[in-house]
């Protein structure tokens, strides 16, 4: 199986370009005082020409020499800048500065344990960090450990009495370029190649890793969602208003009608991840969409939110739709101002997209979307209804191959798969990722020939509409978000008493949806935790480091088992599926 998709092409990318120019000077129908941003907490606006007057200004804070008084930032002399922090408006400030001055921006996520912290700082290199007030002393302790001087960290939102002293936030960098009348930066040029961000991902096997993403990578991917929105558009454009704007705040191209109501998103998914990053801080710059901005998932914030900003469209992942459906929370919540909702980042099962449905009547089918880190957004995404010769979304479906993708669908041994046959997904395009920073290995095993492997099964079918079976790969999702079994493993193992002689993590059932697997732990203990006897206070202590060590959505919810040893092939690797058929087995049997 090979196919191309069924959308127009995409322009090849230009050698040069910053990805900057792109964003910020994509024709609007729409006036530049319309509002891009607002904050759920603090009601604060940004409009769109005042976005672009601070993006510049951040820029010229970071990006003019020491001797002109801003950081003297370029990505040429390796600087990159970490930022650590829940969703604000400067974070999409703070971003856009990076991109026009091409110093790569590295995202951290706001739930990062100390461990976690130690980690994003050493793998990405980071020269400067900004950070949330409220992660600022942990932020503190990480960058003394990894030898990052104390004053290369700043602050993103709040003021600095809030955080004692000194310490400058983003907001006083640009009233010092404001107040001292700075001459702004231009626009450094660079190249599709040149690093936009760094994003973590574990790929498919072992630890996270850094992804690269590129300017070009950003340029086709919004390249490709406009000509999604093109098509859209000319299909849509017969039909009343809420089937006509299904895709409007992912497709740029629907700025080529004003609508006749305000169009308004919640911007809830964490910026740190792609998914929140392209389609909130990217998109809002682009989409004549008022952008709602929530620091973190709250169900009762959001809820609120929805009528109080008349928000028409959502994007979510599934297992906070699953979360909303069984709680019964959406009995009560006012929703009459949503017509599209959207998910991707994980499987969305159809019967919990059927009891959604049922429940937000107006909303027929909820859109769902297909990608990874390592492609910088999505590679799929369901079919306007009718468009293309006619192609509807198919519930279950994790829809076609967007403008400008390639996919096969290969078996175990490599030949391609027939339609409606199990395979490995591999994707080609230009928004493929540059590869893993400072990780030649990783990168030479998933970046294959301009091809991406997934470690995601799927089947196509005569359609060309992609089903989403399992992971191949290790990698579990719990809440949308990425879990390695490795990276735990790793955590277990650093128990400074040394109670674990061996140990494997992998997923087993438990989640909220039927894809979301909760990680399990199983365990050979040492001589030291043996000589303690009391195997269950061992195990306490153990998910105690755990708990202490991994963001939450990485805790051991399946458990931790002790096991004589863990079964390995002969050639040493490590045999997680035995592990995980076996328990499912007992979970059966009980
Ligand atoms: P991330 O890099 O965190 O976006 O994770 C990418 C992984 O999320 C993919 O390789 C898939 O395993 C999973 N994923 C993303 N979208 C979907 C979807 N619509 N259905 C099933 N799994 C998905």
């Amino acid at each position: 199986m090979h196919l191309k998709s069924p959308y127009p092409p995409v322009p090849p990318i230009p050698d040069t370009l910053n990805v900057h120019d792109f964003i910020f000077n994509t024709p609007t129908k729409t006036a530049p005082d319309y509002v891009s941003l607002v904050d759920v907490v603090s009601g604060d606006k940004l409009t769109r020409r005042q976005l672009e007057e601070r993006v510049r200004d951040a820029a010229t804070a970071l990006g003019a020499s020491v001797e002109e008084g801003g950081l003297g930032l370029s990505g040429d002399a390796g600087d990159i800048v970490a930022i650590c922090s829940g969703n604000c408006m400067d974070f999409i400030t703070l971003l856009h500065a990076c991109l026009v001055v091409t110093t790569p921006f590295a995202l951290v996520s706001s739930y990062s344990t100390h461990l976690e912290l130690v980690h994003a700082l050493r793998l990405t290199n980071a020269t400067r960090v900004f950070v949330h007030p409220s992660i600022l002393p942990r932020m503190l302790t990480a960058a003394q450990e990894v030898g990052l001087p104390e004053d290369r960290v700043y602050v993103l939102e709040g003021t600095t009495s809030e955080v004692g002293g000194r310490r400058k936030n983003l907001g006083e960098l640009i009233e010092g370029v404001r107040t001292r009348g700075m001459e702004r930066v231009p626009v450094r040029q660079a190249t599709k190649d040149t690093l936009a961000y760094l994003v973590f991902s574990s790929g498919t096997t072992g630890l996270p890793k850094a992804v690269m993403i590129s300017h070009g990578n950003m340029w086709f991917t919004l390249v490709s969602g406009d000509i999604v929105g093109a098509v859209d558009f000319e299909v849509t454009k017969v039909l009343p208003p809420p089937a006509r704007q299904m895709s409007y705040a992912t497709d740029s191209s629907l700025l080529q009608f004003v609508p006749p109501f305000p169009p308004v998103t919640l911007a809830v998914l964490p910026f740190y991840h792609t998914y929140g990053l392209q389609l909130f801080c990217i998109r809002c710059v682009i989409n004549p969409v008022t952008y709602v901005v929530v620091p973190k998932w709250d169900p009762r914030v959001v809820l609120k939110a929805i009528p109080k900003f008349k928000i028409n469209y959502v994007l979510l992942v599934p297992s906070i739709i699953h979360q909303l459906v069984e709680s019964g929370m959406l009995d009560k919540a006012d929703l009459s101002s949503v017509w599209g909702v959207a998910t991707g980042a994980a499987f969305l099962p159809p019967k919990v997209e059927e009891k959604f449905t049922s429940i937000v009547k107006q909303v027929p089918r909820v859109q769902v979307g297909y990608g990874l880190s390592e492609c910088t957004l999505s590679s799929m995404r369901s079919p306007v209804p009718g468009i293309l010769g006619g192609k509807i979304p198919i519930r279950g479906s994790t829809g076609i191959l967007l403008p400008g993708i390639e996919a096969r669908v290969l078996r175990d041994d490599g030949s391609e798969a027939d339609y409606n046959e199990p395979g490995e997904l591999w994707l080609k395009g230009g928004n493929v990722a540059l590869g893993y920073f400072r990780n030649e290995q990783a990168t030479k095993e998933t970046f294959v020939n301009g091809w991406l492997r997934t470690g995601d099964r799927f089947t196509v079918d005569e359609n060309d509409n992609f089903f989403f079976v399992d992971r191949i790969k290790d990698t579990l999702k719990v809440s949308g978000a990425q879990v390695s079994p490795t990276e735990i493993e790793e955590v277990l193992r650093m128990h400074p008493a040394k109670l674990l002689s061996d140990v494997c993590v992998a997923g087993v059932s438990g989640g909220r949806t039927s894809d979301e697997k909760v990680p399990r732990a199983w365990v050979v203990l040492s001589a030291e935790a043996k000589r303690r006897g009391n195997v269950k206070e061992v195990l306490d202590e153990v998910e105690a480091w755990a708990r202490k060590s991994l963001s939450k959505y990485k805790w051991l919810r399946g458990g931790i088992e002790v096991v004589d040893e863990i079964p390995k092939s002969p050639t040493g690797k490590v045999l997680r599926r035995q592990l995980q058929d076996r328990y499912e087995a007992e979970l059966l049997a009980r």
